[in-house]
């Protein structure tokens, strides 16, 4: 078998951050939409699923939240109907996705960034972004398992970067 495009290249090194599609972006056919952004950007895609979330993985992942009147309507929001989690990867993956994300709450998102275009709530705002290299890497983990991430080698790398932002 040809793994050429396996290869691990330096561009494999990048940042790494967690997306959750969730379901209003499933219910109101936004998947490919969204997804298209992070791609036209020259985010990789290196793991993608689609899961039914459950009370354990919403407690974790929203602990922040706990306590917070609205705490159960984010969870029952969140398991409405599947999520698709993905982690993408890029130079400093964190930040850039936050920023094409935006605000948490809809209406005061800029447009041109995700939410501020397809959302004009706080609860129904229809991504989830990592929001520091810590929990990145803790979400990351929370989501997939090691055998679900596939970095590969992107053919054409010299056009989306810089040699130099590549070292
Ligand atoms: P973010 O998703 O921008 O990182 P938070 O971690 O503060 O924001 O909140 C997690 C999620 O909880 C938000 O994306 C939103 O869906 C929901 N949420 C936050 N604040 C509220 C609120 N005041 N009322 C209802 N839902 C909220």
């Amino acid at each position: 078998m040809d793994t050429l495009y396996l290869q691990p290249l330096k561009e494999n090194d990048m940042e790494r951050t967690l997306i959750l599609l969730k379901p209003a972006a499933l219910q109101r056919g936004l998947v490919g939409e969204i997804l298209r952004r992070f791609e036209n950007k020259g985010f990789c895609l290196v793991g993608m699923k689609m899961m039914q979330l459950g009370e354990q993985i919403l407690e974790e992942h929203y602990f922040h939240l706990n306590g917070k009147p609205y705490f159960p309507n984010i969870k029952k929001a969140m398991s409405a109907s599947p999520v698709i989690a993905c982690c993408i990867e890029g130079l400093e993956a964190v930040k850039t996705v936050r920023l094409m994300c935006g605000a948490t709450n809809g209406r005061e998102a800029l447009p041109g960034t995700i939410r501020g275009d397809f959302s004009i709530s706080v609860e129904q705002n229809v991504i989830h972004a990592s929001d520091t290299e810590e929990n990145a890497a803790i979400e990351i983990k929370r989501f997939f398992s090691e055998n679900e991430l596939f970095p590969y080698y992107r053919a054409n790398s010299q056009f989306y970067y810089a040699g130099y932002e590549l070292n």
